[in-house]
């Protein structure tokens, strides 16, 4: 049996151009569509059915033309988030949405989630958010964007017409052909531009209406799953939950898995195997008022799906692992093939460079190739906490340019941080890619120019 399964959608922009809000503003508008059904809370993602996008997009929808059974929202938005929730071969998310903040334009986070897409090849839209901002500009209450922007033939609409273009050129540079949403002819050649407000709602049905167009094109194709297939995925977050242990947190992107399973974590080092004791699923809101138990019990869940797994032996599970069911037949092949993913990012050399280090492969991965292109060595990139050892490793490096480690997201040792200090070693840290490496490179000029 085979059915279409729904598309994952992660969003990404600038700091503060409005990502959380727009996100909030998607289940805000779509709990309101309460006739048409409900949203389905997942564990870290918010399911979005067909049938209240239909209803929110009015005539613009034809619901018939469309297999995608609805939007899964991961709930976590940004880069971090996306490059960590990997699945073989790429990014977790099917689609994407660039936010962009029409009053300040292209950023640097911008720039950067641009270039973490074009690495995955990632279909994206862009949502031009906060129009509100924009002067005179009016909200039409209730009424798509699409025939509201057609009825204001004033100044206001000049103004928008101009941030979008300014965007198109933005875009352009960057090298992908763009448009405002409603001239766009086929989506797997051209971006869509849709305006937005997060705050008042406006263009919010016509971005998930383009979301929905967006993923028909494009994954008609490898949507459609086979409900028996055993299950993929990616844990999103390792949790200690009262009365039940280590959890884990997982997005479901292929295939089945059922209570009693065996699956096979894999993590840079040994994969982890275990079974699946328990399945949970969040219960709705009204009941976790009434009863204080935030989970119910679910047997099996298809793809795709947010749900938290209860299971022995995670205690070394980190965010962005990969896992999948296994048989006693399989289990080998998937192992190598698991381990092989995994080691493919973790690089060595053994002369000269920096020392990397981050919370997971998908940022490690990123870091890497940002460092590349900026023509930074690096000695060797690995996954995990500032230890003594990668000190100790620095260290032997005589030039003090390499003799460095960025660590992106991760704690230093306390005990590292001492050998650090007493061996002129440099820890540059930062929670945002493109800082870390400025960071490092304003102190690279600071030393160059002392040692002139
Ligand atoms: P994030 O960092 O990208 O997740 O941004 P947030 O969603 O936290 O938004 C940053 C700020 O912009 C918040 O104060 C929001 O209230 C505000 N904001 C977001 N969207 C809009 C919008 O459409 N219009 C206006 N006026 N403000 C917005």
């Amino acid at each position: 049996m085979e059915n279409i399964r729904t598309p994952i959608v992660c969003m990404l922009g600038h700091v503060d151009h409005g990502k959380t809000t727009t996100l909030d503003k998607i289940r805000g508008s779509t709990v309101a569509e309460r006739e048409s059904g409900a949203i389905t809370q997942h564990i870290g993602a918010t399911e979005i059915p067909i049938d209240i996008i239909d209803n929110l997009c009015g005539p613009l929808l034809n619901k018939e033309d469309f297999k995608v059974p609805g939007l899964l929202f991961i709930d976590t938005p940004g880069h971090h988030a996306f490059t960590s929730l990997r699945s073989r071969g790429g990014s977790l998310a099917d689609i994407a949405v660039l936010v962009v903040d029409a009053t300040d334009g292209f950023q640097p986070q911008t720039e950067e989630a641009l270039d973490i897409l074009k690495r995955y090849k990632t279909p994206f839209v862009v949502a031009l958010n906060k129009i509100d901002k924009i002067p005179g500009w009016q909200t039409t209450q209730n009424s798509p964007f699409q025939k509201s922007i057609t009825k204001q033939k004033n100044k206001t609409q000049t103004k928008l017409e101009e941030k979008i273009y300014e965007i198109v050129g933005n875009l352009h540079e960057a090298g992908f052909q763009s448009e405002r949403f409603d001239r766009v002819k086929d989506y797997s050649n051209t971006v869509g531009i849709i305006p937005i407000s997060a705050k008042t709602g406006e263009g919010i049905p016509d971005l998930l209406m383009v979301l929905v167009g967006v993923a028909q094109q494009y994954f008609q194709q490898n949507l459609i799953v086979e409900t028996q297939k055993p299950g993929k995925g990616t844990v999103l977050e390792v949790k200690e939950e009262k009365g039940l242990g280590k959890t884990i947190d997982v997005i479901l992107y292929d295939g089945v898995i059922n209570v009693g399973d065996q699956i096979l974590i894999g993590s840079h080092q040994n994969p982890i195997k275990t079974k699946i004791r328990s399945l949970l699923k969040p219960k709705p809101t009204q009941e976790i008022r009434e009863t204080g138990q935030k989970f119910q019990k679910a047997q099996k869940v298809d793809a795709a799906s947010g749900i938290k797994i209860v299971a022995p032996n995670l205690d070394n599970v980190f965010a962005g692992y990969p896992f999948q069911v296994i048989n006693n037949q399989n289990e080998q092949k998937i192992k190598q093939e698991m381990q092989s993913q995994v080691n493919e990012i973790l690089i060595e050399t053994e002369t000269s460079g920096v020392i990397v280090k981050a919370d997971t492969i998908g940022s490690l991965e990123a870091i890497v190739k940002d460092l590349k292109e900026s023509n930074i060595n690096i000695r060797k990139a690995t996954i995990g906490d500032v230890s003594k050892r990668d000190v100790v490793e620095a260290e032997t490096i005589e030039e003090k340019l390499d003799r460095v480690i960025l660590a992106f997201d991760v704690n230093t040792i306390p005990e590292a941080k001492k050998h650090a200090k007493n061996k002129d070693v440099e820890i540059f840290t930062s929670k945002v890619i493109y800082r870390l490496i400025e960071k490092y490179e304003e102190w690279v000029q600071e030393i160059k120019q002392k040692r002139e």
